[in-house]
């Protein structure tokens, strides 16, 4: 099992907050999409995630009611824990999902933005909006440790941010847990998820990645991060070999669920 480490470096709480405001003397903050200043804000808004009114407005206008094992958007009549259409014949290893909102109009521009090198701050900036939404339920998963799902060691070279690891570190910090960036590897080169038909997408990803042998996670249960899931292919894929590395169970967690296209 993986222990959270003893935080004994952790600033105390006044350190922390004049740390914070001498940074914002510095950087004044600003809205992490469309940069309005956020100086002004409100005194009761300090602790919120790092957009303005509108873009939060906008970036949280497809949240409504999810399946809780898929995070497909569903209809307001009907049970979130009963699997949904896009996942009642599906055998995900995944136990289920977390999610901010629909891979659609500023989200999906603000996940596609997320992928460029220097995004992190944008990211940062989800994955609060993530937590402020969905950070109590994540609370309550008994969530051991946060994986994020690795790149392949070529991808690295041409593009050097990998957004799930900004969004694992986050949620990993908020969950005073390990993010365990050593535990999984992605082995071999595969062709974009995106540019395949759905049951390509499995077939793609067999065998693509490895929980190396020393990882620990027996009886853990994992926090699966990723930015967006659409098919959930490479998320089952991953969830698989934690379960055979010994996990007791996976969740993901993800900025954005993609349309559910088949
Ligand atoms: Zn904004
Ligand atoms: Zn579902």
């Amino acid at each position: 099992m993986i222990r959270s480490p003893k935080n004994r470096w952790r600033l105390p709480a006044w350190a922390r907050a004049f740390a914070r405001g001498a940074a914002d003397f510095v950087y004044p903050p600003a809205c992490r999409l469309c940069t309005a200043d956020l100086a002004e804000r409100e005194p009761g808004c300090a602790d919120r995630a790092p957009f303005c009114d509108s873009c939060r407005a906008e970036l949280l206008a497809t949240r409504g009611p999810a399946c809780v094992k898929c995070g497909a958007s569903i209809g307001p009549y009907l049970d979130p824990n009963v699997p949904c259409s896009f996942c009642r014949n599906e055998n995900y290893a995944f136990e289920r999902v977390y999610r901010l909102g629909v891979y659609d109009t500023a989200l999906r521009t603000a996940c596609l933005r997320s992928k460029s090198s220097g995004a992190e701050p944008l990211t940062a900036g989800l994955a609060d909006l993530m937590w402020e939404c969905e950070g109590a339920e994540l609370s309550e998963a008994r969530i051991d440790v946060v994986a994020p799902v690795p790149h392949h060691w070529f991808r690295r070279f041409y593009s050097p941010h990998n957004p799930a690891a900004t969004l694992g570190a986050a949620w990993a910090g908020r969950l005073k847990v390990p993010q365990a960036t050593h535990i999984l590897r992605k082995c071999r080169w595969t062709r974009p998820q995106a540019r395949l038909l759905p049951y390509e997408r499995r077939q793609n990803l067999r065998n693509a990645f490895q929980a190396l042998p020393a990882a620990g996670l027996s009886g853990a249960v994992v926090l699966l991060a990723d930015d967006v899931m659409t098919t959930g292919a490479t998320a089952h894929e991953i969830s698989k070999v934690l379960l055979q590395a010994g996990a007791a169970r996976v969740v993901v967690g993800v900025i954005a669920r993609g349309l559910g296209r088949r």
